[in-house]
């Protein structure tokens, strides 16, 4: 745990393994922190706020340069441990250090532009001036799946905008954290401005983020059900929220579209972090009258990745977090095929060989997939795709619209104005068209409905940290 400038034991002593979710290998102890640890950290992140809140946005702006060099240097040893701890292919790692400093960056540059507004008033002898103040202590909660990234994305605009941190990363990811955490310390963050408590179980943490009083703002990145559960506590003490929660994105092919060349970016991106991404395609619509095409080259593309341990060279494909999380993935696949989808390429756990002491799953391509299927309703969060053919390209937005998430959706169209149809017609947050990557720190990412509430990067990342403050001026 890091608290007040130095990284400590939980006041408990207790400590809690972590391991490699590929090989099932040690990689270390971290602290089993309690409400006590959060309590300590918040007072060290309140204490800190007022001279950091002082600090001028320049030298805040430094301070994150230097954390986003020292992300640079240290790229390839962070990317070999995102690999061990979090599984995903090592190029994949590297991408997402590379990722995770660009939010540091972007935000540095934001910091100095954060300026007011003078503003008329229908007074003669009166002037409005309105200025934006940091909101205080933030409170952080991190999900596993993209271990750094995700702690950029939240400390860098906490930091410009003048807020002090404590934040809590996934159990299965603390290693990452620490490690992001050392950048940031090393650049020469203060003392109390940034704290990290680590703990086996989440929930006594979660309970005193979202009720003490000194907490200003939560923001959690992670599942829609524990999402609903802090942003209530969090709203109940009245404290501004931000959550990022899951997704249930579709992949629509429209009739006028290159089958094989949609195919190609499917395949590329399903499989990315073993499909353990909230913006990950959970429902590929195509015509009828392409969904050969489509599938075949999805099934040849597919069949040829790799699945392992994530440092080995040529691997595609790594490890699921857990257990629990490939016996999910199984329960769908199982249920699909049993209505009558057909698993073209994987659909079993790999259990043998290598794959022996790793939580592994094949890469999965299933056709024939329909609206009765869980699949077709829950976030699988796993490597299966599933295709559902359609006739009418009218119905398939409104098919695509029929979920309660709203996070990403793609679209494959040769036509500019279907494009934009789609864009407009589809309630989501972020759209790929002919495009599997529409993400990046300058853009606003997060999702309508029950993907969440709030937006992380771009300007509107650093509004979610600050409050506007109107001085109305007599003269
Ligand atoms: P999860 O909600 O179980 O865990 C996320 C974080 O919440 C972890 O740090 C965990 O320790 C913590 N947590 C769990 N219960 C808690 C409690 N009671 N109090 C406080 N903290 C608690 O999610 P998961 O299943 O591990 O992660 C995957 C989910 O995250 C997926 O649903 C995915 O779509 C979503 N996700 C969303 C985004 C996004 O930006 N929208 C990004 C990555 C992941």
């Amino acid at each position: 745990m890091f608290i007040n400038g130095e990284f400590v034991d939980a006041i408990s002593g207790d400590t809690f393994e972590v391991s490699n979710p590929a090989t099932g290998e040690t990689l270390g102890r971290v602290p089993d922190g309690d409400a006590r640890d959060a309590e300590a950290a918040i007072a060290a992140a309140h204490d800190a706020f007022g001279e950091w809140s002082r600090t001028t946005a320049y030298a805040r702006a430094d301070i994150l340069m230097t954390a986003w060099r020292l992300m640079g240097e240290r790229a390839s040893e962070l990317a070999a441990l995102m690999t061990a701890e979090q599984g995903k292919p090592l190029r994949a790692s590297a991408a997402e250090v590379n990722y995770g400093a660009d939010f540091i960056r972007w935000f540095a540059e934001e910091a100095r532009r954060l300026t007011g507004e003078w503003i008329p008033s229908a007074r003669a002898n009166q002037r409005f001036l309105s200025v934006q103040a940091p909101v205080g202590v933030v409170a952080a909660v991190t999900p596993w799946n993209y271990p750094m990234s995700m702690l950029t994305r939240k400390m860098a605009p906490a930091l410009a905008a003048g807020c002090t941190i404590v934040l809590k990363p996934a159990e299965a990811t603390p290693l990452n954290a620490k490690a992001i955490f050392e950048v940031f310390h090393d650049a020469g963050v203060p003392s109390g401005v940034i704290n990290m408590v680590t703990a086996s179980n989440p929930a006594p943490i979660g309970e005193v983020f979202t009720s003490d009083p000194r907490v200003a703002k939560l923001t959690f990145t992670g599942s829609t059900a524990v999402g609903r559960v802090l942003a209530g506590a969090a709203g109940a003490s009245l404290k501004r929220v931000s959550v990022e929660l899951g997704g249930h994105a579709p992949f629509i092919v429209m009739p006028d579209a290159d089958p094989v060349h949609a195919a190609k970016g499917a395949a590329a991106l399903k499989y990315l972090n073993a499909g353990q991404a909230c913006i990950s395609p959970n429902r590929l619509y195509v015509p009828s009258n392409l969904v050969d095409a489509f599938t075949e080259t999805m099934a040849t593309r597919v069949g040829r990745i790799t699945t392992g341990d994530g440092s080995v060279e040529g691997v595609g494909c790594g490890p699921l977090v857990n257990d629990a999380a490939v016996a999910k993935v199984e329960a769908q696949v199982d249920d699909a095929v049993a209505k009558g989808a057909e698993a073209v390429v994987g659909g079993t756990r790999l259990t043998e060989g290598d794959h022996a002491n790793g939580h592994f799953f094949a890469p999965t391509v299933l056709s024939g997939v329909t609206n009765d299927m869980i699949i077709y309703r829950e976030e699988t969060f796993g490597p299966v795709a599933p295709i559902i053919a359609y006739d009418d390209p009218d119905e398939v937005i409104d098919m695509a619209n029929d979920t309660n998430y709203g996070l990403a959706a793609y679209v494959y169209t040769l036509d500019l104005s279907t494009a934009l149809k789609t864009v407009e017609a589809l309630r989501f947050g972020i759209i790929g068209v002919n495009d599997v990557n529409p993400t990046s720190a300058s853009v606003p990412f997060g999702g309508m409905k029950d993907s969440g509430l709030g937006r992380e990067g771009a300007r509107e990342g650093l509004s979610e940290y600050l409050e506007t403050k109107t001085a109305g001026i007599a003269l």
